[in-house]
């Protein structure tokens, strides 16, 4: 059974090596889902060790090969432009994969497959700004640096944001020099098996970019081998902790993008109505499955009652239903067993004594598919595992302050340090929080869409959020060693 869509779509369903589609041994039955119904979309063959090795040395020869790394800097621009072009003359049909293959809604789907082609449009713009420095020492020494790519680099993303996630490492991996193998995720490989296709169309030389099928174990012999030079990875800390321990010994280059649990810090100056409605989209957006979701939502005293009846309406009118019906602003969750793991954070809560105050069950109507009605809680003290721990799906507290010092104590009491929000009239005490908090983005008054605005700024995090910065010319450097050269003029 090949992978084929709705609207008669079919792609392939096997690993990408050396620019050819290849399979290890008999079908292995991993299956694509349609997380809205549960239904078998298709099957795809998972890599074995050994192409997941052959992948490393096709990139490790096209890495070394003439072909590529003596190539004008112009041929990466063209390839990622390349990419770029197919991307958006295909857009429709890429959101209705990745809206089949995720469970996102069809519109937001088609957002992160424009923003992926302005990523990649970046890039190709980036590569001949991206350049090194000269300094005069003396008379006689003249110092420069030199950007070099750091080598084979392996590429491993998560499902929630499967076709973005991709472009944030590809186009910066390429504009740098690099050579890839990407591996997506085990539940959401349809986007990537485009690009597959995509990049079978143009001119890029074989081995520049792999891609390999598969889970834990695929990401396990990729990350070990020791051709691979560079290894960004997008996903939970505990696995990018593992990553981290597997590889201690060689010590590759790494970049970590990791897990959140982001508070949103309202002020009692705010427009209490406006800014639940938008508050709301932030924590529960994409089903509450985003690194960034704002979970913990920080409230001045003061209006904490007020605001919680206007957050409980605007989640109330957040539409959750089909991907594919217009309107839909949420879908389900990514998978049954996901499902169950967010349930259990949910019946934990209420037997904690945390105070539900709304959702949590399935919505009506909605009986096949993993759906669950966004969830509210208060009550929630600092060591409970819903303040502490990223649950991934539609769970948020609500957690009162009394003041400005109180609210940057309380948002700083957490592992993670990926995102958070502010919402002040006073612009002196929104800059003073916003460079209080311990984290690598916040946003102020705004919840500006990532997928349209991300690429122009660094996204990373502070503590178990992550090492290292994606996006802006950040993302280059990211893939990039800098050399010092000293030139004696003397001789
Ligand atoms: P995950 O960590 O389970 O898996 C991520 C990827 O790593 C997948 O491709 C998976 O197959 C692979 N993998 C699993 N075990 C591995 C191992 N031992 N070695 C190498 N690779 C391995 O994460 P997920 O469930 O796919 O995604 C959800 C997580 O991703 C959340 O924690 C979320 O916060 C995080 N995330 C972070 C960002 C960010 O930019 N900071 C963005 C999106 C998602």
């Amino acid at each position: 059974m090949m992978i084929k869509f709705e609207d008669g779509t079919e792609i392939g369903n096997k690993s990408f090596v050396d620019g050819e589609s290849v399979a290890s041994g008999s079908l292995d039955s991993v299956r694509v889902f349609d997380p809205s119904t549960n239904n078998v979309v298709g099957e795809y063959y998972e890599a074995s060790a050994e192409i997941v090795d052959a992948a490393v040395d096709a990139a490790t020869r096209a890495f070394k090969a003439e072909e590529w790394r003596s190539a004008h800097i112009s041929k990466r621009s063209r390839v990622l432009n390349a990419i770029a072009n197919r991307i958006e003359s295909d857009a429709d049909r890429i959101a209705l994969i990745e809206s089949i293959d995720t469970g996102k809604p069809l519109l937001a789907a088609r957002k992160e497959v424009i923003g992926a082609a302005n990523v990649y449009r970046y890039y190709a713009g980036a590569i001949d700004k991206f350049y090194g420095e000269t300094l005069p020492l003396s008379g006689n020494l003249l110092s420069m640096t030199l950007h070099d790519p750091v080598g084979v680099a392996a590429l491993i993303v998560p499902w929630n944001f499967p076709f973005l996630a991709i472009a944030w490492k590809l186009a910066p991996a390429i504009a740098a020099g690099c050579t890839t193998v990407l591996k997506p995720s085990p539940l959401t490989v349809c986007s990537a098996l485009y690009l597959v296709d995509i990049i079978k169309d143009i001119d890029v030389p074989d081995g520049v970019i792999n891609v390999v099928l598969g889970g834990q174990a695929v990401g396990e012999a990729l990350t070990s081998n020791k051709k691979v030079s560079k290894i960004s990875f997008t996903g939970s800390t505990a696995v990018g902790s593992a990553i981290t321990r597997n590889t201690a010994d060689r010590l590759p280059h790494l970049t970590l993008e990791l897990g959140g649990k982001s508070p949103s810090i309202i002020f009692a100056d705010t427009e209490i109505g406006a800014v639940a409605h938008v508050t709301a989209r932030a924590s529960f957006g994409n089903t509450g499955q985003s690194c960034s979701a704002r979970t913990r939502i920080l409230v001045q005293e003061s209006i904490f009652d007020e605001f919680e009846d206007a957050f409980v309406n605007a989640t109330k009118s957040i539409k959750i239903g089909s991907p594919r019906v217009a309107g839909t602003e949420i879908g389900p969750l990514i998978s049954p067993e996901h499902m169950v793991r967010v349930q259990g954070f949910f019946d934990r809560a209420k037997a904690s004594g945390a105070r539900h105050v709304f959702g949590g069950e399935k919505p009506e109507g909605l009986a096949q598919g993993n759906y669950m009605v966004p969830a509210i809680f208060t009550s929630v003290g600092r060591g409970d595992e819903l303040f502490r721990e990223e649950v991934f799906g539609p769970i948020a507290v609500l957690v009162p302050f009394s003041d400005e010092a109180q609210a940057i104590e309380i948002a700083n009491d957490s592992s993670y340090g990926l995102n958070s929000s502010v919402w002040t009239t006073n612009a002196s005490r929104a800059i003073r929080v916003a460079k209080s908090l311990e984290c690598g983005s916040v946003s102020v008054n705004g919840q500006p869409s990532m997928s349209e605005n991300g690429v122009y700024m660094p996204f990373g995090g502070y503590k178990q959020s992550g090492i290292g910065r994606e996006l802006a010319m950040h993302g280059i450097e990211a893939f990039t060693h800098t050399k010092s050269i000293y030139l004696s003029l003397e001789s």
